[in-house]
């Protein structure tokens, strides 16, 4: 399997370089050249198989160029019991005749982005290997709170890495900041930066870009952890399978039947990963992209016309404050049939007056895959509020964001196909509101984010996730906060210090 860039401009590279280069260079991102496609038959073989040997299945049909014991080693150097505890790895609960919760964050910090920052560090040693890179790799990455821990998580001392994450200085809750300015590691570096998160992706895309020509005695060369990089997604893939397969291993599901996903969506990857596993032949109706005020993606998807010149709103559910959704990029590509001409045309527009706007046949395509609307924080909170009442089960707030979003799709379609919520993140991660949600406003009054772990467990009867537990005593070893100007000095220090 070969890969080329959304922007038409770089063809036939192997996996491994396209994880390796995180960006394409002339801009694009990597997308597959060809789709790829799984048969019924493939499919049922799966049933019956571990998490593992479903996720060695599917990254073995993309990442062509590693060799099945490599994929092995990093599948089981990331997916095992030390790191995601718990009887399971990736989770099915039934909340409802109709619906589902699929758990991805009983993982090492609590969010969804473990599945995919566990094992990217495998993939990138193996990807630096096989293009005979002998430079250090610098990993850069932008955070709207949880990818930073889970890189950082993924990558701490890790021989021939270094990694920078910059995160927005007012753009994370309490919990997601301290685990990450208490990072330890000889080769982590946290910066916080004066700013929301759009600068501060756009300050490393830039970094990206720039670089070569800034640096061009660099001792490293840079790759990404975020979204961008084709590596993050594959690892994703799986799960949406693996969700299937267990629906239908419990006997909740009969093939070919098909099901809908409901994805809390900020940057649009974790639902792209759907996108792909859709395409590839996965029994799926719908694609419910749920955000929270900062709704750009649902006017899109409605409209087809894509406008991030609004107000910017610091919402509850922080992991998905985001205007400009990077992977969007990698969907238009698809759904034109790879026409890059256009997608560069959008991304010029969207770079250069914030809006872009795209065809009819165009959003008639999208409108076919994906239904999307979104959530006021009131409305988040509440739907926290009632699940808790109703089923006795705790949503965390993107997750909460997902599920009334659903309820409007319901409301709205009466499609009454079995549908499964992704869950993005512990309710500890954000216990602040969650607190707030169940027990209301008084009960965090005059207490730390530490002090409502202890109230939220005890309340739900629930465990504080092992990485949360002792936050509190940790040293805080990060504390530089610098303007989105400073972002590339930065790197330049503390790549030649
Ligand atoms: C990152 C994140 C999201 C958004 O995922 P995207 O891939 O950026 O769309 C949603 N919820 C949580 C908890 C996250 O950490």
């Amino acid at each position: 399997m070969l890969y080329e860039s959304t922007r038409g401009k770089i063809h036939s590279f192997s996996a491994a370089r396209a994880i390796k280069s995180g960006m394409a260079p002339d801009g694009g991102l990597f997308v597959p050249s060809v789709p790829i496609h799984i048969t019924k038959q493939q499919l049922n073989g799966l049933v019956g198989v571990s998490y593992q040997e479903r996720a060695l299945y599917i990254l073995n049909l993309f990442l062509t160029d590693f060799t099945p014991a490599q994929l092995k080693e990093s599948i089981t150097g990331s997916y095992h019991q030390k790191n995601f505890p718990g009887p399971k790895i990736a989770p099915v609960k039934k909340l409802n005749a109709g619906l589902y919760l699929l758990e991805l964050w009983h993982g090492p910090t609590g969010a969804f982005k473990d599945f995919a920052l566990q094992i990217l560090p495998y993939l990138l040693h193996y990807a630096v290997t096989k293009t005979g890179e002998d430079k250090k790799i610098a990993i850069l990455v932008a955070t709207s709170g949880d990818t930073g821990k889970a890189a950082l998580e993924g990558f701490k001392d890790v021989e021939g890495t270094k990694i920078i994450v910059f995160y927005p200085a007012e753009g994370v809750s309490k919990i997601q900041e301290l685990q990450m300015v208490t990072q330890e590691g000889s080769n982590v570096r946290v910066v916080a930066v004066r700013g929301n998160f759009d600068q501060t992706q756009r300050g490393v895309k830039e970094i990206f870009k720039e670089m070569p020509y800034l640096l061009p005695e660099s001792p490293c060369c840079f790759s990404s952890a975020n979204s961008i990089n084709w590596g993050r997604l594959v690892p994703q893939i799986v799960y949406y399978f693996s969700a299937y397969l267990d629906l239908q291993k419990q006997g909740e599901i009969t093939p070919p039947e098909e099901i809908n996903f409901v994805v809390p969506t900020g940057n649009f990857g974790n639902i792209l990963a759907a996108f792909y596993a859709r395409q590839m032949g996965l029994p799926v109706r719908k694609l419910i992209c749920a955000t929270n005020q900062n709704n750009v993606l649902a006017d899109f998807i409605r409209t087809g016309f894509y406008d991030r010149n609004r107000i910017f709103y610091q919402t509850i559910s922080p992991s998905m404050d985001i205007l400009v959704a990077s992977n969007l990029e990698r969907l238009l590509y698809e759904v034109t049939g790879h026409k890059a001409v256009k997608v560069e045309k959008w991304m010029t527009d969207l770079q250069e007056k914030g809006r872009f706007q795209v065809d009819n046949d165009v959003l008639e395509k999208v409108k076919a895959i994906f239904w999307s609307d979104f959530a006021t924080d009131e409305e988040t909170l509440t739907t926290i509020k009632d699940t808790y009442r109703q089923y006795d089960y705790v949503l965390d707030p993107h997750t909460a964001v997902g599920k009334n979003v659903y309820a409007k799709y319901f409301s709205q379609t009466g499609d009454a196909s079995k549908t499964v919520l992704v869950s993005t993140a512990s309710p500890f991660k954000f216990c602040p509101h969650v607190v707030k949600a169940i027990l209301g406003e008084k009960a965090t009054q005059n207490k730390s984010a530490f002090e409502l772990l202890d109230v939220l467990a005890r309340t739900t009867g629930l465990e504080i996730p092992p990485g949360l537990k002792n936050l509190a005593q940790k040293t805080v070893r990060h504390t530089l906060v610098i303007d989105p100007a400073g972002m590339k000095q930065t790197v330049i220090n503390s790549l030649t210090s």
